[in-house]
């Protein structure tokens, strides 16, 4: 794994004064949300925050703590989850509260309150269970509709919301409800694409527009640095949209009923039999970019059923190398949406001998 093991929890009470009450929901007062917050078990590392799960008045929630050096992702975060409408999407995480304090050394730190999710990430679920087909396109058809919701503006009832890059998807950013439906999360490195002033190629950022996100999740033409910031706004999705493409192939990689007759193979993320672990920027550069290497798919899916293929087709239109050339996220969302109906009306596509000779196929 990437990230590094868990330490021992905080199990005081946390003291810190703060300085400011940011931002927060009617129902959680700001102003008491230091005082009365509990970190009670550390539940994710990223490369950003460090998220426990904690109490607020009885209540469950998840809390990403930012150091004062992590500001940034903080504030950029904070400002997504603040844009109107975005809270009305089911497949959006849930934002409860922002808050600053000083931590017991004197120095600033960052909190974000949001609900908390019982599994954790897509990539530990994945790490740890097989899933059903027909609850495989259940997820991954949440995290797309999350998807084409954020790159989508939107304007209602007065209120308009920008259209949103994720800028950092992956399996690990995506978080599961008990019933196993997904939203979306980690907006840390987000980014508003219209509104007041969309970025533009002459930017001085636009070294940091074209470089970031996890490595191993990185599209061909932001490793290669040809990203096209002459539509900064299309080429962000289609990054996006890159990245999705991954996250379908590790999640159906762990669908119990694509594997019949043989066993389903250990989750992995993408490239990682490859490039192991910690694949580096250049390594990613060769094998993505330059050899256009992509996740295989099992042999055993080679010949199967109309509605495999067209999922592995839909893979291949999400990571195609030509940027353009890729399904939008509204255009993946429709594709999953027919897989889903499909599946309900026939069941999961037969794959390998056993299931092909139930079925009478030769
Ligand atoms: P970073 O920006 O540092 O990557 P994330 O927001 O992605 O931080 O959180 C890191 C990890 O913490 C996630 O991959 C997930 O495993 C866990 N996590 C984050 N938020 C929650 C939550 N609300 N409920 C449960 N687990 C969470
Ligand atoms: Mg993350
Ligand atoms: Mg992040």
């Amino acid at each position: 794994s990437e990230a590094p093991p868990p330490e021992r929890p905080p199990d005081q009470r946390h003291t810190g004064k703060q300085k400011h009450s940011l931002w927060a929901e009617d129902e959680m007062e700001a102003a008491n949300t230091a005082e009365d917050l509990q970190l009670l078990e550390l539940i994710g590392q990223g490369r950003y925050g460090t998220v426990f799960r904690g109490s607020l008045n009885e209540r469950c929630v998840a809390v990403k703590l930012f150091s004062s050096a992590n500001r940034q992702s903080f504030t950029n975060e904070r400002s997504i989850y603040g844009l109107p409408l975005l809270q009305l999407h089911d497949n959006i995480a849930r934002f409860l509260a922002a808050d600053e304090r000083t931590n017991a050394e004197g120095r600033a730190e960052f909190l974000i309150l949001m609900e908390y999710y019982p599994h954790g990430c897509l990539s530990s679920y994945l790490s740890h269970h097989t899933v059903d087909w027909s609850t495989c396109c259940r997820m991954t058809h949440g995290v797309t509709r999350g998807l084409a919701f954020l790159h989508t503006e939107l304007h209602r009832a007065g209120e308009s919301k920008p259209g949103v890059a994720h800028r950092d998807v992956s399996s690990r950013n995506v978080l599961l409800r008990s019933d196993l439906s997904c939203v979306l999360a980690d907006f840390g490195l987000s980014m508003a694409l219209t509104g007041s002033r969309p970025p533009r190629p002459g930017d001085p950022d636009t070294m940091a527009i074209s470089e970031v996100g996890t490595v191993r999740y990185m599209a061909p033409e932001v490793l290669g640095g040809a990203l096209d910031l002459r539509d900064c706004a299309s080429a962000l999705k289609q990054v996006d949209v890159y990245a999705l493409g991954l996250l379908y192939w590790e999640s159906f990689r762990r669908c119990s009923q694509l594997f019949t007759g043989e066993a389903v193979p250990e989750h992995q993320l993408a490239f990682q039999a490859e490039l192991g672990n910690h694949p580096s920027f250049q390594e990613m550069q060769i094998l993505v970019n330059r050899n256009k290497f992509r996740p295989r798919f099992p042999e055993s899916w080679r010949s199967s059923s109309p509605a495999l293929s067209s999922l592995m087709e839909t893979m291949e239109d999400c990571w195609d190398p030509d940027a353009e050339a890729r399904l939008t996220a509204q255009c993946a969302e429709e594709r999953l949406c027919d897989l889903t109906l499909h599946s309900h009306r026939i069941g999961p596509p037969p794959v390998g001998p056993a299931s092909s000779q139930d079925l009478g196929v030769v």
